[in-house]
C-alpha cells in the first residue's frame, strides 16, 4: 500500500486564489483593502525569507502589506511601543510579530500586547481561550492549514482517533483544539509520553509537530491513517556541505503504510502563509462587521 501524497502547494495556491476573489468582494463592501503588517526584529536569515514571502503573497492576494524591520538590539519597550501604534492604526487589520524574538524581549508580553482583534497569529490568550471553548476566533495559521489539508483530502475527522505529537501554543495545542471542535477523539502526546509508538499506532490521524527529524517511523502508523507532518528540520544532506529539509515523520516508511500523507517540503509549509492571508481577511471582516462567509 502506498499513501496518497497531499499536495500542500496546490491546496495553498487554490486557497490564495479564493482569498484574492474575496478581497475584491471585501473592498466593494468596506471601500478599503485589508492590511497586514509584519514586524521583524533582528536579522535571522530564515525569518527574513519567510517575511519576504509573506509580503509577496499578501500583495498578490490584493491586500496591503507592510513590513517594519527593527534592529536586533530593539528593547522590549520599543517593540511594545511599535505594537501599540499598530493597534491604534485603523488601516492595520493584522499584526504579526515574527518569532523567534531576540532574547532581551519577553515573547509572551508581546503576544499579550497585540490587540486580539488584530492577532492574525491567533496566539493571544483571548483567542487561544476562545478556541479552547469552541468559540469562533482568529486561529493559529499552521493548525488551520493542517485542518484544511485533512478536509481537502477527504479525511473523516468526526469520530476519528487523532494523536497530536507536540504541545506548543503555536501548533500542538491549537491543532488539538481544532480536531476536538471537529469531533475527533484527541490525544496530545509530548516529550514525557510513555511508548509514543504504541500511542501513535492507535491513531486514524497523526499530526506530528515535534521538531525532531524523522522521529515517527512507518511501524508507528496504523494502516490507512492520515499523517500530517508539520516538522521542518534541516539535516546534513548526502552531498557534503549541503543541508536538506525533512519532517518529523520518516516519509518513505510512513508512506508505505498510511492512507494519505503530507511531504516535507510541499505539505503543511505552504499552507501557513495562505492561512495568514485568510486570517487577515477574517480580521478585516470582523472589524468591518462583515460576515466572512458572506464574501463570494
Ligand atoms: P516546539 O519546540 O515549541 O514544541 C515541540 C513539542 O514537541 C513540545 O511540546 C515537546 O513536548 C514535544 N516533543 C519534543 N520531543 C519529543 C519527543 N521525543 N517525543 C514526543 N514529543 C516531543 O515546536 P513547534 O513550534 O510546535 O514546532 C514543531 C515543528 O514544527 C518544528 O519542526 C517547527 O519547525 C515546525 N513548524 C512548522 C511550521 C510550518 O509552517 N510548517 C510552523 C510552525 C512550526
Amino acid at each position: 500500500m502506498t499513501a496518497t501524497r497531499i499536495d500542500g502547494k496546490a491546496v495553498a495556491a487554490d486557497l490564495r486564489a479564493e482569498i484574492a476573489v474575496k478581497v475584491k468582494a471585501f473592498e466593494k463592501r468596506a471601500k478599503r483593502l485589508p492590511g497586514l503588517t509584519v514586524v521583524l526584529v533582528g536579522e535571522d536569515p530564515a525569518s527574513e525569507v519567510y517575511v519576504r514571502n509573506k509580503g509577496i503573497q499578501t500583495r498578490e492576494a490584493g491586500m496591503v502589506s507592510n513590513e517594519i524591520k527593527l534592529p536586533g538590539s530593539t528593547s522590549q519597550a520599543e517593540l511594545l511601543s511599535v505594537v501599540a501604534t499598530l493597534n491604534a492604526d485603523p488601516a492595520v487589520d493584522g499584526i504579526l510579530v515574527q518569532m523567534p524574538l531576540p532574547k532581551q524581549i519577553d515573547t509572551q508580553a508581546i503576544i499579550e500586547a497585540i490587540d486580539p482583534a488584530k492577532d492574525v497569529d491567533g496566539l493571544h490568550p483571548a483567542n487561544a481561550g476562545k478556541l479552547n471553548q469552541g468559540i469562533e476566533a482568529l486561529t493559529p495559521c499552521t493548525p488551520l492549514g493542517c485542518m484544511i489539508l485533512l478536509e481537502k483530502s477527504g479525511v473523516q475527522v468526526a469520530g476519528a482517533n487523532a494523536v497530536v505529537i507536540g504541545r506548543s501554543i503555536l501548533v500542538g495545542r491549537p491543532v488539538a483544539a481544532l480536531l476536538l471542535a471537529a469531533n475527533a477523539t484527541v490525544t496530545i502526546a509530548h516529550s514525557r509520553t510513555k511508548d509514543l509508538a504504541a500511542v501513535c499506532r492507535q491513531a486514524d490521524i497523526v499530526i506530528a509537530a515535534v521538531g525532531k527529524p524523522e522521529l515517527v517511523r512507518g511501524d508507528w502508523i496504523k494502516p490507512g491513517a492520515a499523517v500530517i507532518d508539520v516538522g521542518i528540520n534541516r539535516v546534513p544532506g548526502v552531498e557534503s556541505g549541503k543541508t536538506r529539509l525533512v519532517g518529523d515523520v520518516h516519509y518513505e516508511s510512513a508512506a508505505a503504510v498510511a492512507g494519505v500523507i503530507t511531504p516535507v517540503p510541499g505539505g503543511v509549509g505552504p499552507m501557513t502563509i495562505a492561512c495568514l492571508l485568510q486570517n487577515t481577511l477574517t480580521a478585516a471582516c470582523y472589524r468591518e462587521k462583515i460576515d466572512p462567509k458572506s464574501l463570494v
